[in-house]
């Protein structure tokens, strides 16, 4: 197909048509140059091509943020939610419509404020679907706001004298909930393992939470600065089971071998700022998913007119 965006409608018509990245581009992304969405955006494409998953057969959802612009972005059926809410939105869509493959796209300000209670329950309630969390740090759109994940001492326009509290760390705080079935990091300026671990995580079953460190040129410049110069700050978590991206051992000399089933040693590495880490932390697809155990047996038109006749014969007088 050509690379020109083209609409929804006519992707539908041709269903058998084989669709390349920029197929699924619905319309130039609106964030600052050098923004990291920019590098996610570019992920998903590659995963939906590589999956030939159809526009039809899909959904993104998300809340409130720069991030939040997603749905706008990709060619699919979308709903830009309100602020911290697109996890309720995406489990109701998932049990509603079990055929279709969600993906939700959250900000730090978006999940890990407002949406915190949200992302706990969905976190246990392990729905399948692929969970993104962009993480710059910040509240962007509303122009720099320090969030929960903002570092200790960073000034922004509500903390002029710098962050007074340690941030909340998303994968220690996620590994903790029950029932938590995948959780990974990864970063926006390591295309090649951003790809990988969406690969992974579109392909276990269940809630598959993936934090992206997203760098912010705007509002949050120098927090993976570092990082981002220099390789020898970062350690990849390497496993058979893990993520594997070719040519990222000649980049990052750092690896450690990290089994995804050990929680123990995932909370452990989660809660250690001397490096840091990218890989999937912990990951076990024999949880229970929430759409699969509350599915019910098919009922037919004529049963449900009975049931309901039986109800309505309940209030009879
Ligand atoms: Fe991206 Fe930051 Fe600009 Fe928002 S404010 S679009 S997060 S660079």
């Amino acid at each position: 197909m050509s690379s020109i965006p083209i609409s929804l409608l006519e992707l539908e018509d041709d269903a058998s048509a084989c669709l390349v990245a920029d197929d699924y581009q619905k319309k130039e992304g609106k964030w600052c140059a050098g923004c990291g969405d920019f590098g996610a955006l570019n992920a998903v494409k590659r995963l939906l091509a590589k999956e030939q998953l159809r526009p039809e057969k899909m959904a993104f959802v998300s809340g409130i943020g720069c991030s939040s612009r997603f749905p706008h972005y990709v060619n699919s059926y979308g709903f830009h939610g309100i602020h911290g809410r697109a996890l309720p939105i995406a489990t109701g869509l998932k049990l509603a419509r079990p055929e279709l493959d969600v993906f939700v796209v959250m900000g730090d300000g978006d999940c890990t404020s407002i949406g915190a209670g949200h992302w706990i329950h969905a976190t246990r309630y392990n729905a399948n679907m692929t969970v993104l969390l962009l993480d710059n740090n910040i509240y962007g759109l509303t122009k720099n706001q320090t969030s929960p994940t903002t570092p200790q001492g960073h000034a922004s326009n509500t903390s002029p004298r710098g962050s007074l509290l340690p941030p909340l760390n998303p994968l220690q705080t996620t590994l903790g909930v029950s029932n938590a079935s995948f959780v990974a990091q990864t970063a926006d300026w390591v295309p090649a393992h951003l790809y990988a671990t969406l690969q992974a995580a579109y392909e276990h079953k269940g809630f598959s939470f993936i934090r992206i460190l997203q760098r912010c040129p705007k509002f949050t410049p120098d927090v993976f600065a570092k990082q981002v110069k220099d390789p020898d700050y970062t350690e990849l978590l390497i496993h058979e089971d893990g993520v594997n991206a070719p040519g990222l051992d000649k980049l990052f000399k750092a690896q450690r071998v990290h089994d995804p089933k050990d929680i123990d040693e995932a909370r452990a590495l989660a809660q250690r700022d001397d490096k840091l880490r990218l890989g999937i932390f912990f990951k076990d697809a024999s949880f229970p998913v929430y759409d699969e155990i509350r599915a019910v047996p098919p009922v037919s038109a004529e049963e449900k007119v009975n049931r309901l006749n039986k109800e309505f014969d309940r209030y009879a007088v």
